[in-house]
């Protein structure tokens, strides 16, 4: 069968795009097939933190693969910037968690001996340091840890930038296009059936974040991403509220561009419904006037939904299948996807371009 493309991509996020954009580096003719418009689902909900050492509390392998994509953003947002005209808000001046109880104080020196063990910078801070910097910080807050290597970027920026980095590479895009099936010849991934119609490829990635779980069966049974909700407000102030991300157990205001501040995120798990409530709003606003008093007077701009992609082994699958060859999935990054876009797709490139040494594309 003719190929028509090296490689078919499901799933237009910053994971699909990001692969697609790395392979496309590489000369690979990559199309990308999205069920909707690329971008718009988790891609677009996230506030955009790269929190490597705000996110674990505890050491987990994936730190590793984070601190990796971490290091990679400054040069990432030059490049994006360079080839896409794209700017992806990229800042890297740290993020605060704070604590309100001696537990939390107590948590925050724990994960700071195990983080500066690892080379990692924290600055342990008592509640009269932490006013000093962000003033408007409420007297609940006891203390915090400041990471200087922690940052954020704007996340639809970041999407929209891998896509048009991608295409201006020689990626191909289809939107409102859902791939049904995985086609197979001989045992090894041959293409996609799209919207009823089949094209030909030599390998195959799964990047379709929460609604990857039928391609991944073939991988194993247990194999699966779940969708985990998280709603998001957005509120504008002319007043300066904070000058850095304030960050406490999953809950975060995030400062951006042009007096906007972004509060998330609530957590409901198995819910595919991208509606907004108002007990998740109430919730949200509550504890970011708890923190921070002052963002009360600021007015309200949008409430947005998303889906974070979580897989059931609590970390991505970034593999090729053990038997069907050709096939691959980059998925299930849950709340970390934006953080781990430039090492997945550089990762899986890499996976795909050595597989192809050893075989011949
Ligand atoms: C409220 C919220 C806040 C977040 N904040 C952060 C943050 O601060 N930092 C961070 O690092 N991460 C954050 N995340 C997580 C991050 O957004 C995700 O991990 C990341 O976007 C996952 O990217 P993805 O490409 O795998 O998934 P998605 O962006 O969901 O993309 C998957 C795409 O696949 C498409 N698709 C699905 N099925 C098919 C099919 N059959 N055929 C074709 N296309 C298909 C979908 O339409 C979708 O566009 C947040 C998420 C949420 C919801």
């Amino acid at each position: 069968m003719m190929k028509e493309v090296d490689v078919c991509i499901i799933g237009g996020g910053v994971i699909g795009c990001s692969i697609a954009y790395e392979l496309s580096k590489k000369g690979y003719k990559t199309a990308i097939y999205e069920k909707g418009k690329a971008g718009q689902q988790s891609s677009s909900a996230a506030a955009g933190l790269l929190g490597v050492q705000a996110e674990w509390d505890e050491y987990n392998p994936l730190f590793d693969l984070a601190r990796e994509s971490r290091e990679m953003f400054p040069k990432l947002a030059e490049e994006l910037r360079a080839v896409t005209g794209i700017d992806i808000g990229y800042e890297e001046k740290g993020i605060y968690k704070v604590a309100e109880t001696d537990e939390e104080l107590a948590q925050l020196e724990k994960t700071a001996a195990w983080q500066m063990g690892t080379g990692e910078p924290v600055q342990l801070m008592t509640k009269d340091e932490l006013k000093e910097k962000e003033p408007l910080l409420s007297n609940s807050v006891l203390g915090g840890a400041y990471y200087p290597k922690d940052g954020h970027v704007i996340a639809p920026a970041l999407a929209k930038a891998y896509e048009h980095a991608a295409l201006l590479n020689g990626a191909k895009l289809f939107e409102h296009t859902a791939v049904d099936e995985v086609l197979m010849d001989n045992g090894k991934a041959a293409g996609v059936r799209a919207n009823g119609e089949m094209i030909m490829c030599g390998k195959v990635i799964i990047a379709a974040g929460a609604w990857s779980t039928p391609f991944l069966k073939t991988f194993s049974p247990l194999s699966e991403t779940y969708p985990v909700k998280g709603e998001m407000i957005s509120v504008l102030s002319k007043e300066k509220l904070i000058s850095k991300p304030l960050y406490k157990n999953g809950f975060y205001i995030v400062p951006k561009r042009g007096g906007r501040y972004l509060v998330g995120a609530t957590v409901k798990e198995r819910d595919f419904s991208k509606d907004v409530s108002l007990s998740g709003m109430m919730h949200l606003m509550e504890t970011a006037k708890r923190i921070l008093p002052a963002i009360a007077q600021a007015d309200f701009e949008n409430a947005w939904s998303g889906l974070r992609p979580q897989s059931a082994k609590g970390a991505p699958y970034m593999e090729e299948h053990s038997e069907r060859k050709g096939l691959y999935a980059c998925t299930g990054h849950f709340r970390n996807g934006i953080l781990l876009s430039p090492a997945s797709g550089k990762a899986m490139a890499e996976l795909v371009v050595k597989e192809s040494a050893s075989i011949g594309r």
